[in-house]
């Protein structure tokens, strides 16, 4: 069995390699580790471990694990989309994602949002068995941030790129990941 500290140990050093080979440094890039289904005592342990960034996609399963863990500093980030009962965001009732032609028309109605701020974009690419092919998925996230940002929107911005999951982290962080998942 392997040791959950051994395991994140790895994880960083196989992103830190990842820079490397691409040019970037491993502080730009963030480990957000997916804690849903998983129970405070293991996230605590994971947090022992060095990590501050867990990701949950309930928000009640997530205010939960806010109030246990209170007492430590983490930054939580919801990686699942919100159902309507939570959030009503204008027409667009896109339940898990919104169509590439679609993103710079969404993108520019956010940041005219006051409440709300638009940093990046993220993916979910298929789910490939050799993680190169998701590779074209992650260049074409990058190059869709480049053309909201060149659009210069109020209230966007694109500094973060949350792609790369367990399976394709490094192809992900070759092409720029900021938030590796
Ligand atoms: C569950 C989930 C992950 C993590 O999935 P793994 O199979 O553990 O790699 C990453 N991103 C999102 C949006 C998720 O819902």
């Amino acid at each position: 069995m392997i040791d959950l500290t051994d395991n994140i140990a790895r994880v960083q050093e196989r992103i830190a390699e990842a820079c490397r080979r691409a040019g970037r440094r491993p502080e730009d890039v963030k480990l957000v580790a997916v804690s849903k289904t998983v129970p405070p005592d293991r996230i605590r342990k994971a947090y022992d471990a060095g990590l501050r960034d867990f990701g949950e996609n309930r928000v009640q399963e997530a205010n939960a694990k806010r109030a246990a863990l209170s007492d430590l500093t983490v930054t939580w980030h919801l990686v699942g989309h919100l159902q309507t009962n939570k959030a009503k965001l204008g027409e667009e009732q896109t339940k898990s994602g919104v169509r590439e032609q679609d993103v710079l028309a969404l993108a520019e109605q956010v940041g005219r949002l006051s409440t709300l701020e638009l940093s990046g974009l993220m993916v979910l690419p298929p789910c490939f068995e050799d993680p190169e092919q998701a590779r074209p998925f992650f260049r074409r996230l990058r190059e869709l941030a480049r053309t909201i940002e060149s659009a210069s929107l109020p209230g966007v911005s694109m500094r973060e790129l949350s792609m790369g999951m367990s399976h394709d982290f490094e192809v992900a962080v070759e092409e720029g990941a900021t938030m590796v998942r």
